[in-house]
C-alpha cells in the first residue's frame, strides 16, 4: 500500500447483490480516474449481468493494481452461493 491507495475502501463481505454492484461502480471509478488499472477480470465490469439480468458467471473476479506502488486488490463474487468481498492481494 502507498499513500495513493491507502484510502481504498475494502469490503469484508457483500450483504446483497446491490452491495456488489455498488463496489463494482466504485472500482470502475478508481480505474476511470486513472489511479488503478485492471490487471485481470473474468468479464468487463459493466457486463457482470447479461442481457437477461443473470450473472455472467458463477465466480466473477476483477483484480486491479495501483499505478503507483503496484499493490493488487481483488473483487471476487461467488454469485452461485451469494457471497463476495473486495480485499487486498490477489
Ligand atoms: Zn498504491
Amino acid at each position: 500500500m502507498c499513500d495513493y491507495c491507502n484510502n481504498i475502501c475494502l469490503i469484508d463481505h457483500f450483504d446483497t447483490p446491490r452491495d456488489y454492484l455498488k463496489c463494482l461502480e466504485y472500482i470502475k471509478g478508481l480505474v476511470d480516474h486513472g489511479l488503478f488499472i485492471i490487471d485481470s477480470q473474468t468479464c468487463p465490469i459493466d457486463k457482470v449481468e447479461n442481457d437477461n439480468g443473470c450473472w455472467s458467471d458463477d465466480i466473477i473476479t476483477h483484480i486491479i493494481v495501483c499505478r503507483k506502488c503496484g499493490s493488487a486488490y481483488t473483487c471476487i463474487c461467488d454469485t452461485y452461493h451469494g457471497k463476495g468481498e473486495f480485499r487486498e492481494g490477489r
